[in-house]
């Protein structure tokens, strides 16, 4: 029957239905999709086609569109023939899905550089780290009492209870909301944690001011380029990935979407996705993608679409969601803007107080928030290959620095930050989102079949948040199409888990 020959009462009673509630979804025929999209290409996307390829087998078609390069906020810029991360670059060792992606990709684990830390106040270098464990951690508490050892039980019991997910996951279980996922996580305390400061947090657990300015701040500073008035669980996220354990793939992180999308067999389209909108057919419900390529516009059917990439503010996909009763609400928050520059030179090393370069002995210099200073940190860094031989450049050579600041860097500044220079590239980020102080959280289901992957970044923004939001949204596609009401949203699953074993 032909949508066209119903009343249009009826047509739009059944759009109604269909599309504006979420429990209703596939045909009850019980077959299979015949066409799934996803929207970006960049670590979310990958993953999800991924993972809707296993979920799903191997019959279903996987088209996955980006109007840019396969990678997203992956990226790397070529100096001298190397190529150097400007975007995502540090992975957490408990990060399990990207450790199973490289695993899997039979990609390798890039050979970490040693290299010291110092934060710089705009006048001076504060706390430095030696070639000591022991004396800095001596430093530490002589410095700033126990903070730092409450700071890193927090972070560690706040990340114990995060690695339930990946238990949930291996048994099947998806969450239909962000809210949902936390609270099976952590409780209330989770949710909390997206409506509180960090500062607040961070002061109720007896963390000295002096600490959190001179440590934490920083900290924030060189991972989301803002301060801590930024919702506690995002900065339980941020502190995790300020660990020791961290690591990046050989090659560049962009390796993992490639391999995974190649081992997907996902068909990658080239292309803008301009318009969304649903399409009723008898009793199934679809989605229509318009879109512009090199070839021109054109427009596709699905069964199952996955928005991966963020529909916010500024950072918006330029999609538009055409025909939904009731129609979509804005996505009204923005995301941050962040400006990597890449400089090929000699570091001013007289600028941190250092005036002779061999004497400099920091490789990462982070900052506190000062009025005034003009970016949040510079790091001496290493290419995305690194061979056997490799050795990081002293201070007195021409070294490769990135630099991360809220503004694009203007002649003087370079000139302030180094002796001279042979190359500038800069990439300016919509980053990760503003957060705001209490975080509303975003949907991860939009409407019956139709996902919203980046809703994760508004609890927390990384790689791997997007790879647990890829297997969580790819398990909730799966169950959804196969009515498994059973594996959605259900509580008390770590119980439920130990009894089922
Ligand atoms: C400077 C910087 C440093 C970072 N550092 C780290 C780090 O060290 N560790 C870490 O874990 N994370 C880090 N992150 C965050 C991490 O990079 C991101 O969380 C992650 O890469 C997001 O991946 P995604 O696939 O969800 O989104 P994206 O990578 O943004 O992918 C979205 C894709 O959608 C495409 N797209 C958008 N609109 C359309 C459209 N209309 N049609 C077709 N395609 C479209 C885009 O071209 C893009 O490729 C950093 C990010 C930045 C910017």
């Amino acid at each position: 029957m032909e949508v066209s020959m119903l009343p249009l009462s009826v047509f739009l009673l059944i759009t109604t239905l269909i599309v504006g509630d979420p429990e209703v979804h596939a045909p009850v025929d019980g077959a299979p999709p015949s066409k799934i999209a996803v929207v970006g290409a960049g670590i979310g996307g990958s993953a999800t086609a991924h993972f809707l390829r296993q979920h799903f087998g191997p019959e279903v078609q996987v088209d996955v569109y980006d109007k840019g390069e396969v990678g997203g906020r992956l990226s790397t810029v070529s100096v001298n023939h190397n190529e150097y991360e400007t975007g995502g670059s540090i992975i957490h060792s408990l990060n399990l899905h990207m450790q199973d992606f490289v695993k899997q990709l039979g990609l390798k684990y890039r050979r970490s550089v040693a290299g010291k830390m110092a934060v710089f106040n705009g006048k001076e270098v504060i706390l430095e780290e030696t070639d000591w464990y022991l004396l800095d951690l001596f430093r530490l508490w002589w410095r700033y009492g126990i903070s730092f050892i409450r700071l890193q039980m927090w972070v560690e019991e706040i990340m114990e209870k995060f690695m339930r997910l990946y238990k949930y996951q291996a048994h099947g279980y998806a969450f239909s909301s962000v809210e949902e996922l936390l609270n099976s996580l952590g409780g209330s305390g989770f949710i909390n944690m997206t409506r509180r400061p960090l500062s607040d947090s961070l002061l109720e657990l007896g963390v000295s001011q002096r600490f959190i300015e001179e440590v934490i701040v920083p900290i924030i500073r060189v991972n989301y380029g803002q301060n801590i008035s930024i919702p506690a669980f995002i900065g339980a996220v941020s502190l995790a990935g300020s660990q020791n354990n961290l690591w990046a793939v050989e090659g560049g992180n962009k390796l993992v979407c490639s391999g995974l999308l190649k081992m997907a067999n996902a068909n990658v389209l080239k292309a803008e996705v301009n318009t969304i909108s649903p399409v009723q057919k008898e009793e199934s419900l679809q989605y229509q993608l318009n879109f512009t390529s090199a070839a021109g516009a054109a427009s596709e059917l699905y069964d199952i679409v996955v928005m991966a990439t963020p529909l916010q503010g500024s950072a918006t996909s330029g999609v538009q969601f055409q025909g939904f009763t009731p129609p979509f609400e804005h996505f009204p928050s923005h995301y941050h803007t962040t400006v990597a520059t890449i400089v090929h030179g000699y570091l001013n090393t007289s600028f941190f107080n250092f005036p002779d370069p061999r004497l400099f002995p920091f490789a990462n210099i982070l900052t506190t928030e000062t009025p005034d200073l003009f970016f949040n940190s510079v790091a001496s860094v290493c290419p995305v290959n690194i061979s056997t031989g490799f050795r990081r450049k002293q201070p007195q050579e021409a070294g490769v620095y990135k630099i991360f600041s809220p503004q694009p860097l203007d002649k003087s500044q370079l000139k302030t930050l180094f002796r001279s220079y042979y190359s500038v590239q800069t990439t300016e980020w919509k980053s990760y989102p503003r957060y705001g102080s209490s975080q509303d959280l975003s949907p991860l289901e939009l409407r019956p079949n139709l996902y919203y992957l980046n809703g994760i970044e508004w609890a927390g923004s990384a790689m791997e948040m997007s790879s647990v939001a890829a297997k969580n949204i790819a398990l909730l596609a799966y169950h959804r199409w196969n009515r498994q009401a059973d594996l959605v949203d259900q509580k008390d699953l770590m119980h439920r888990i130990k009894t089922e074993l």
